[in-house]
């Protein structure tokens, strides 16, 4: 297939995140973490309490960031660091930690504004929950999409109910769908998050996971294994024997096979995952990075096969932005 073909010849079996910003910006971007002091309706009360079980209470976010300074001092006190090792570049302004579109409009503003204050900064990087994206919010994020590229990241993590109802996810696969058309239709780029292994899941369902990015013009995706970070509720549970954890071959194998259904034009912005070490509990093989990605390229190449080159397109796909 011409696709997958074009996916081989760059070097990866994939689209990756790399090969998509060296072609767009000439260069690899760093990426600044960004914690705005947001909280999230899974835990406010809101939606749920006690937020997803997989979640540490950092809000999956990273344990480093200042959240006391403000998000314009952020940005400046990384760009000063960043300068420092890489010299001068352009960056991601990633707002990562909790939920980035739970609060008024003319907060969220403020925010994004403080985030792209510096003139490097290339693109606005948005995470959330489906569930909290509504068209006011795809107005604004479009309206900074004149002035930076924007991406807006959706955990959709599982396509089962019943699967989001284990981990108390308290959102379903259509909440996705319709922050899906509502961004796509105001040209913003979606990045899905799907976590491989949660309890109950099969690796059929994250193939249906991987039609549905498809049939919503989804343009990126972070792939991860689930992990067992001691500071999320779901510790307890894995202590006590009732959440298995994959091998690396069984995700090697099911993220392959991911990959092969996936949109060829799809970006790939990650494909493993980890706890910071001092709180990563299981599985152990997923510290090593570089393995786990040398092992899917060994995989995609064993078998023949690229991104793409299973894909199909259904009577129910999107456009793409
Ligand atoms: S994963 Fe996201 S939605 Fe779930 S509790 Fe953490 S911040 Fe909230």
């Amino acid at each position: 297939m011409e696709a997958s073909s074009r996916a081989g010849r760059q070097g990866l079996p994939y689209r990756s995140l790399r090969d998509y910003l060296r072609a767009e910006f000439g260069a690899p971007l760093q990426r600044l973490c960004l914690d705005a002091g947001f909280t999230c309706p899974n835990r406010d009360g809101s939606k749920a309490v006690g937020g997803c079980t997989f979640c540490d209470v950092a809000g999956s976010g990273a344990s480093h960031i200042e959240e006391t300074l403000g998000v314009r001092r952020q940005v400046q006190h990384q760009v000063a660091l960043s300068e420092k090792r890489h010299g001068r570049s352009r960056y991601i302004a990633y707002l990562q930690a909790f939920t980035n579109t739970y609060g008024p409009i003319d907060r969220l503003r403020a925010v994004y504004d403080a985030a792209v204050s510096h003139p490097d900064v290339a693109v606005l990087s948005v995470g959330t929950r489906a569930d909290c994206v509504d068209g006011s919010v795809c107005d604004l994020l479009a309206e900074f999409n004149r002035r930076v590229e924007v991406w807006l990241e959706l955990g959709l993590q599982s396509v089962n109910q019943a699967t989001l109802d284990r981990v108390n996810r308290a959102e379903t696969p259509d909440d996705f769908r319709l922050a899906c058309r509502m961004s796509r239709c105001r040209g913003l780029r979606v990045v899905a998050h799907l976590i491989v292994g949660l309890p109950g899941d099969t690796p059929a369902d994250c193939l249906r996971a991987v039609d549905l990015l498809n049939e919503e013009g989804v343009w990126g995706v972070k792939i991860h294994n689930l992990y067992i970070d001691s500071r999320a509720p779901m510790a307890a549970e894995w202590e006590a024997g009732g959440i298995p954890t994959m091998t690396q071959e069984e995700y090697v194998a099911c993220v392959c096979d991911m990959l092969e259904r996936l949109h060829p034009e799809t970006v790939i912005h990650r494909l493993t995952g980890q706890a910071p070490r001092a709180f990563h509990l299981a599985p152990l093989w997923a510290l090593n990075k570089g393995a786990v990605l040398e092992a899917i390229t060994a995989e995609m190449r064993r078998r023949g096969s690229a991104q793409g080159c299973r894909f199909r397109p259904s009577n129910q796909s999107s456009g793409r932005v």
